[in-house]
């Protein structure tokens, strides 16, 4: 795709990065079929090629008006696109820039700046969610039903395995995660520690970043990210640290570098991924950035190794207890699928460990949570997990496990609106057949 940017443009390096991108662009259109928004829709405008479009005449000038910023809103950033795509258009960093130029030129509606001005105060900050869900939780059953579905039950994570081991994985424990779904990184801990790898937790670490950096906010974004990478820098480069549970002191006696950041949540670890492209104009971090990048890592990498430390007859007993389960509906996120390029390999490793998958038609399609996208734009994000739960149901699962919270709470909020199940992380599966699991 040819572009002639105005000179007054030319040294933006958003600029710069989207016209890099838009020159591999063909307009070919392949990306529609796969676009949940153009299939819902059927407006152009709401496809990858007409918002690449859309982009190009804004950095070519043009001004861009609140439906240019209304088409941008509507996309999931699913990146489903950019699977499909034949050219390589990174559309992903095509649509994060430019809706940071948009949303520059286009002033949003006073009600939507203040939902997410509430928004970025609260979510990215554990400390500050965790009251309101243990106060939603605690008055959920007095809840009406169509509120009752998105405050999550209460889990019990069950015990977090003393750092026992030299191999040491880090993990990114997130911030709505550990109020809502605290089973998840708990469970994690004990599937690794039954393969020789201890998970630890370290203080200062929290939100990745990704709650502010697609709500714009990207300064904002930045920070946390430096933080993160801050807290975790000591043990990945082996100097010990301030664990929260004595993993740089007192875990294991003679305890490697850190070899990885774990990601439980498919949509942190994306971030984590970009990590390397997002400080890369930061002097001071753009080295460390790419290296954190690089151990990043999500549950499914991880655990897919550790198991090799385990001998065919513990994977026998495990398949015997997985067969008992039942029929696992397994969702694959598009953070997991698109965004890391890991499709199929959870359910792959599902298999091997002898859980039965049912069948889950279009599932490399977005089930509508996308961070906040499901509070901004609730009737597609409605619609698109009704077909979700449609497409769960008609497999006739007993259980229902995803890789991502986003995914879990949305489609769970679907599942119980039908009078179904609730909705696991596959780790916790795992973790139940391995019989450390006391979440359920
Ligand atoms: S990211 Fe998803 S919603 Fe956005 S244009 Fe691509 S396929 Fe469509
Ligand atoms: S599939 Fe790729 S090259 Fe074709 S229109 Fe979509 S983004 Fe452009």
């Amino acid at each position: 795709m040819q572009t002639q940017i105005p000179a007054a443009l030319a040294d933006d390096p958003r600029v710069i990065e989207i016209e890099a991108i838009l020159r591999k662009c063909v307009h070919c259109g392949m990306c529609l079929a796969t676009c949940p928004t153009y299939t819902l829709l059927g407006d152009e405008l709401d496809s990858p090629r007409g918002r690449i479009y859309q982009i190009k005449q804004v950095v070519e000038g043009h001004a861009p008006t609140a439906d240019t910023l209304e088409h941008l809103d509507r996309c999931l950033t699913c990146r489903n696109c950019e699977t499909t795509c034949p050219s390589g258009v990174k559309y992903g960093h095509l649509i994060d820039a430019g809706r940071s130029i948009v949303e520059e030129r286009v002033a949003r509606p006073l009600v939507q700046r203040l939902m997410r001005r509430a928004l970025l105060t609260v979510l990215p900050y554990p400390g500050r969610v965790g009251p309101l869900v243990r106060m939603g939780q605690s008055v959920r059953g007095l809840l009406p039903a169509a509120l009752r579905g998105s405050v999550p039950v209460r889990q019990r994570p069950g015990d977090w395995p003393a750092a026992r081991h030299a191999r040491r994985l880090v993990v990114l424990e997130g911030c709505v995660q550990p109020a809502m779904t605290p089973a998840t990184n708990a469970a994690a801990a004990r599937v690794l520690d039954a393969c020789g790898v201890s998970l630890v937790r370290v203080a200062g670490a929290g939100c990745c970043g990704a709650v502010p950096y697609h709500l714009n906010e990207q300064e904002d974004a930045l920070d946390h990210m430096r933080r993160n990478i801050d807290a975790w820098w000591p043990l990945v480069q082996g100097e010990g640290g301030a664990g929260e549970d004595g993993a740089g002191e007192g875990g294991a006696d003679e305890a490697e570098p850190a070899f990885g950041v774990l990601a439980t949540a498919s949509g942190c670890g994306v971030m984590l991924k970009e990590y390397g492209h997002a400080l890369a104009a930061d002097p001071d971090y753009a080295d460390k950035a790419v290296r954190l990048s690089a151990l990043s890592m999500d549950t499914v990498e991880a655990v897919r190794a550790a198991l090799d430390g385990l001998d065919e007859d513990a994977l026998e007993r495990l398949r015997a207890r997985a067969a008992a389960v039942g029929r696992v509906a397994f969702h694959p996120p598009c953070t997991l699928q698109h965004g890391q390029r890991l499709a199929g390999v959870t359910e792959a490793l599902l298999r091997r460990l002898g859980f039965s998958l049912t069948k889950v038609r279009d599932s490399h399609l977005c089930c509508g949570s996308a961070g906040t996208y499901s509070i901004f734009q609730p009737d597609i994000a409605r619609q698109l997990r009704d077909n979700k739960v449609a497409a769960i149901e008609s497999g006739e699962p007993d259980i229902v496990a995803t890789a991502n919270i986003g995914c879990q709470l949305h489609i769970g909020q679907g599942l119980e609106a039908s009078g179904g199940k609730a909705v696991a992380h596959w780790i916790e599966l795992v973790d139940r057949v391995m019989g450390s699991g006391t979440t359920r």
